[in-house]
């Protein structure tokens, strides 16, 4: 494997001996012994925006597909286990309207579980390169097989059909973790935007009610309660409120490039294991516009810059990598493709971080905060599910189940007692 020619320029100045090549190898041998975990790659929407009948295109992974990728070049790259994303995108962008109170329809839970289905059938088709993983030990029992872990991740909760019970059907699915915004506001959470300001949503700007139960739930389930893309609010309500520790999936430190899709300083120094402190983890993305600068060609070192920002307040123990991989459409230099991961790994041993410590950015420090979640929903085995609904559903109690005029489907005492209830749908 070669080291791209910047990196050679910038790192082997001055040494005897190249130390940027050295640094590639012991990378490459690193990652072969701990596994890489990605947080987030959005290969499957690359297959549903492709075909027709995504199923159909499975099998191409195996081969060279468009985006940033495929089983060689994730292969080549020495991953050991990414984060699949289920998401669909905000309703601007699919012409459609929940409408301001967030609660007429829309197709995004039919799509979300569509996108379930494509993870599910990818890992399903290519089984000498692809193990579906949940726990920590799960990953490890994939990466000693030889495959990439395949976790699940959820992107936004406006997919959710603003339901909890949805939420748990997808725990149960194996989704991992769930980012409580994409781009949009949702009936649960306030959002960061795309990057310019977007009119504020919710009382301060923050969690709703629902949202509030969802984290209680998210905690109950097992499922990582993630910060990227939501308002400073959002994040700062969720780690008081969350029992688990929080993560960032996909962001960057706001220090260093101001985007309000990165992490500030003062948000990021209430993670930790200090008093009033939440443990955590920040995965460090690869998006040229959040790590800036930008507009301009970032490459390898801007984003290790990130993360010994981001560790520098949280510590080196908190901290990941997370491409975004085919949900972006421009690359940092040296990180063009799911190939190019040890690029970032040799950057930072040449850097001076421990092989210890690399072994923990690599998926140990991920792993260490999944068991802890784990753990917190263990502890939470006897609480009963949350029965929290949307306050502005119209649908509940289900009055015109019935059958109306008709009265076909219900027993007589049942629509006696309908008939004498005091709150209807049409009168919230
Ligand atoms: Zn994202």
């Amino acid at each position: 494997m070669k080291l791209s020619a910047f990196l050679l320029t910038q790192l082997c100045v001055g040494f005897v001996q190249c130390s940027a090549s050295r640094c590639l190898d012991q990378a490459v041998k690193l990652m072969e012994e701990s596994p890489l975990l990605d947080t987030h790659i959005d290969l499957p929407q690359i297959i549903r925006s492709l075909n027709r009948r995504p199923l159909d295109a499975l099998y191409q992974l195996n081969s060279s597909y468009p985006g940033h990728v495929d089983i060689p070049r994730m292969r080549a790259g020495r991953l050991g286990g990414a984060f699949w994303t289920v998401w669909a995108p905000c309703y601007d962008v699919v012409d459609e309207d929940p409408g301001d109170d967030f609660n007429t329809p829309t197709n995004h839970l039919r799509d979300a579980m569509e996108m379930l289905d494509i993870i599910q059938n990818m890992i399903a088709r290519h089984p000498d390169d692809l193990q579906y993983a949940r726990s920590s030990a799960d990953v490890l029992d994939a990466f000693k097989a030889g495959r990439i872990a395949s976790l699940i991740g959820m992107e936004g909760t406006h997919v959710l059909g603003n339901s909890l019970g949805a939420l748990r059907l997808f725990a149960q699915l194996g989704v991992r973790y769930l980012t409580l915004t994409h781009t949009c506001h949702s009936a649960f959470a306030s959002s960061a935007g795309f990057g310019t300001p977007i009119p504020q949503a919710h009382e301060g700007n923050g969690l709703t009610e629902l949202g509030r139960e969802l984290i209680k739930e998210l905690n109950r389930v097992g499922i990582m309660v993630d910060l990227s893309h939501t308002s400073d609010t959002t994040m700062r309500q969720a780690i008081a409120l969350s029992e688990a520790p929080v993560v960032w999936t996909h962001a960057g430190a706001r220090a260093l490039w101001d985007h309000p899709r990165n992490v500030p300083d003062d948000i990021l120094r209430l993670i930790g294991d200090g008093p009033g402190q939440k443990d955590g983890l920040i995965q460090s993305i690869f998006f040229p516009p959040f790590i800036g600068p930008w507009p301009g060609a970032p490459n390898v070192t801007r984003v290790a810059d990130h993360i010994e920002h981001i560790a520098g307040i949280v510590g080196r123990n908190r901290v990941g990598i997370a491409s975004d991989f085919d949900g972006m459409y421009i690359s940092v230099e040296g990180l063009e493709d799911a190939s190019k991961y040890p690029n970032l790994v040799a950057e930072l041993l040449c850097r001076g971080w421990t092989e210890e410590e690399m072994r923990g950015v690599l998926g140990g420090n991920l792993m260490r905060i999944m068991d802890k979640v784990d753990a917190v929903s263990e502890s939470l085995k006897g609480r009963w599910p949350s029965s929290a609904i949307s306050e502005k559903r119209k649908d509940l109690p289900a009055t015109k189940w019935g059958g109306g005029g008709i009265n076909t489907y219900w027993p007589t005492d049942v629509k006696e007692k309908v008939e004498k209830m005091q709150l209807r749908h049409d009168e919230l």
